[in-house]
């Protein structure tokens, strides 16, 4: 997948170039909205038509001046990418620090220099602290692009000096669109399928289509379909499971519990996500009852935020206890 725009962006897109064509640009935006929508391929796109010396009419950057090439090479003076030093760790003070200095300095090659942070809510408070100062007394041609998954993780005083930029999920026929063509490969129920486990998010679900989330999907769910018929004993299926990301395997039983649910109160299929895996559905909303599928929802709810709260657990005893809790809530079914 190219940095190129993508199709939701549009709207966002038209309205930031008009401002900018206005030179009524905020100091600061806040590029917000759920993880998987693209926010950080926009703020780059932004960034590279803002550093751009002879942008196309609709804002498209020339890919033929200097600044250009030097943005296709990531190496352009005049760009600053503020992130994390690995996954999931904080975005530090002496990073903020550094930032500050760097929007102090003339540009060197363009008209604008541009400080991306990514993502934003990764600041630890200190960091946010220091930002803060930057916010309150803007540096004339510097741009800065705070991108977030959790607006609401950010200081207030930060959110109110930024303006933002909401991101929204497109709608399903354009982001199934665009799915088919990032990879031919898929089916349109995988597509669809996948687009609502990744909560409407698309590149979510691209990364679900490439990282071959389907094919564990349909392992997960002949084990735990085998261990609903009492074919697959407890201690095997909880040792292979607890090998798994434990997140994954409680996401996949929670949408099909889910499932149950819903197939239980309206015995239609419409308003199922795993529609492909209807028919064995049905078999197991046979022997559950609605109030049952209820309680393991709330027992899984539970286990996620052990998981999440990265407290030393047993996984296979989590495991096994999930799946005993489960085995409690059915009635026998035969192979
Ligand atoms: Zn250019």
């Amino acid at each position: 997948m190219s940095d190129a725009l993508l199709p939701w962006h549009q709207p966002l897109w038209e309205r930031l170039q008009q401002r900018r064509q206005a030179s009524n640009l905020p100091h600061a935006l806040l590029l917000a909205g759920d993880a998987g929508l693209g926010k950080q391929i926009f703020a780059k796109q932004f960034a590279h038509v803002l550093l751009c010396s002879q942008p196309l009419v609709g804002g498209t950057p020339c890919q033929q001046c200097h600044a250009c090439h030097l943005m296709a090479a990531e190496t352009h003076p005049d760009f600053h990418l503020v992130q994390p030093e690995a996954e999931g760790k904080a975005i530090k003070i002496d990073q903020v620090r550094a930032l500050i200095e760097y929007s102090y300095k003339t540009p060197q090659i363009s008209a604008w220099k541009v400080i991306v942070i990514a993502p934003a809510d990764a600041m630890n408070i200190n960091a946010a602290n220091a930002l803060l100062k930057t916010l309150e007394e803007p540096v004339s041609n510097t741009q800065l692009l705070l991108v977030t998954a959790r607006p609401m993780a950010l200081l207030a005083t930060i959110r109110s000096r930024c303006q933002a930029l909401q991101f929204k999920t497109p709608d399903s026929s354009t982001a199934f669109q665009w799915l088919r063509n990032q990879q031919e490969d898929v089916s349109e129920e995988q597509v669809r399928i996948l687009f609502h486990l990744a909560q409407k998010a698309p590149l979510r679900a691209l990364n679900f289509i490439r990282s071959e989330e389907w094919e564990f999907r349909a392992q997960l769910f002949s084990e735990w379909l085998q261990y609903t018929r009492h074919q697959l004993d407890l201690v095997s299926i909880s040792k292979v499971w607890s090998t798994h990301d434990l997140h994954r395997v409680i996401f996949h039983l929670q949408s099909w519990v889910q499932d149950l649910t819903k197939w239980i109160q309206t015995g239609s299929f419409d308003a199922l996500v795993n529609t492909d895996l209807a028919a064995m559905l049905k078999d197991i909303a046979a022997r559950v009852d609605e109030q049952s599928c209820y309680r393991f929802l709330d027992q899984l709810n539970q286990a996620n935020a052990w998981v999440h709260s990265k407290i030393a657990l047993n996984a296979q005893l989590l495991i096994e206890q999930l799946l005993v809790q489960w085995s409690d809530s059915i009635s026998v079914m035969p192979a």
